[in-house]
């Protein structure tokens, strides 16, 4: 398939002949502008505020989960539900090496290592064969815990992530990781709206973590929550999230180390009129998925669809090209022409961070580096 005609299918579908298209940006057209004039008029702009109980009211109903905790970004999200999981430092987490930056790093904040293994080629999101593999053949178990046969450090979480939206094999990943009695929390920050059945994803773990960014389905500026059905984790998460304080007239008076992690209302307020507008933005991307399956049909470059069984949000579009010298080709081209494309991130075993962080055999990771790219998934307005 040539790329310009690639370049001309993708300005014609969003109807933009000569400016640049980005790859994902905003879509404001409800109640944002009322929302956000109400909590500057209120004077109700921080932490403190209606839109952010309403914005975690909303998360529940969208997601179907028992309790939804706002915070300020998805990072601080992980890095908070990492500390709810019960991660200690020089404690080891289990996640994928194909994922942004942002999941290896909470797990960092937290002060444990990542462990880095394989995902699958279809979801791009952690293979349970290649967690399976791993814990069996690199661990021991001691009591009700599992160590690395390695380093003798604890494995206290394990950590996967549905990659541009499509859902990961969940539900394995959930079986085995409750087999060995280590928690699991979704890294769902690209897929909301996302489900596995009929089933939210980031509801299947012990906590899911979502993302507001700007470049996200769903954009507050910046914004994050963490999703749970377990009643004292939630309970803590909100307590630890806001400065740890008990509760008193006046007195400050804090039992443990807190964190200003807190969602403002001002960013609540977005929030809230962008999730309004989710089942339409929803509606929108799958749209613009399905123009992209039926352009690339029977083409040399192959469309990544949906993981059967699950309903994707299409995040990201993304493309599988024939090696890298063709994935390079395509990108040059396509930036040049002004169709913003971006290749997938480059896997974490091979930043200078992580770079000596025990890791399982990488080769479908290493494979999908090489070959997948983003295209411009904005949501069209009609
Ligand atoms: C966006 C993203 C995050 C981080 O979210 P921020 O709100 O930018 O902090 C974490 N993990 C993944 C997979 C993401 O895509």
């Amino acid at each position: 398939m040539k790329t310009t005609d690639i370049i001309q299918f993708v300005r014609k579908t969003f109807q933009e002949p000569e400016a640049f298209i980005p790859l994902h940006v905003p879509h404001f057209s409800g109640n944002e502008k009322k929302y956000v004039i109400e909590t500057i008029d209120s004077t109700f702009v921080s932490s403190v505020g209606a839109y952010v109980n309403r914005f975690e009211e909303m998360m529940q109903g969208i997601t179907g989960a028992k309790h939804a905790i706002a915070t300020v970004n998805g990072t601080t999200a992980l890095h908070l539900s990492m500390i709810m999981a019960g991660v200690k430092r020089d404690e080891l987490v289990i996640t994928q090496a194909l994922t942004f930056v942002a999941t290896a790093n909470a797990i960092a904040h937290a002060g444990a290592q990542p462990i880095f293994v394989d995902v699958d080629k279809d979801t791009m999101g952690m293979s349970p064969d290649a967690l399976l593999d791993f814990i069996e053949n690199n661990t021991v178990q001691r009591g009700k815990d599992v160590f690395s046969k390695k380093t003798n450090q604890r494995i206290a979480a394990i950590l996967p992530m549905h990659t541009f939206g499509h859902p990961a094999r969940i539900k394995k990943l959930v079986e085995i990781a409750n087999r060995y009695n280590i928690p699991l929390v979704e890294d769902a920050a690209e897929s909301i709206g996302s489900y596995v059945g009929d089933v939210h994803t980031g509801t299947f773990g012990l906590m899911g973590t979502f993302s507001f960014n700007g470049n996200k389905t769903v954009t507050c500026g910046g914004g994050g929550a963490i999703i749970t059905n377990n009643d004292d984790v939630a309970k803590h998460a909100k307590y630890v999230s806001t400065t740890a304080k008990q509760p008193h007239p006046y007195l400050f008076f804090h039992d443990e180390i807190g964190y200003n992690y807190r969602m403002p209302n001002l960013n609540a307020a977005l929030a809230c009129a962008q999730l309004e507008q989710l089942d339409d933005f929803i509606v929108s991307k799958r749209k613009l998925a399905q123009k992209y399956i039926d352009f690339f049909e029977g083409s040399d470059i192959v469309f990544k669809k949906e993981p059967e069984g699950t309903k994707s949000n299409y995040w990201l579009n993304a493309v599988q090209l024939k090696d890298l010298d063709n994935r390079n080709t395509f990108l040059t081209e396509l930036n040049e022409a002004g169709v913003m494309s971006r290749p997938i991130w480059t896997l974490m075993t091979k930043l200078p961070m992580y770079q000596n962080c025990e890791h399982g055999e990488l080769s479908q990771s290493l494979w999908l580096e090489e070959r997948i790219v983003n295209l411009p998934s904005s949501v069209i307005g009609s």
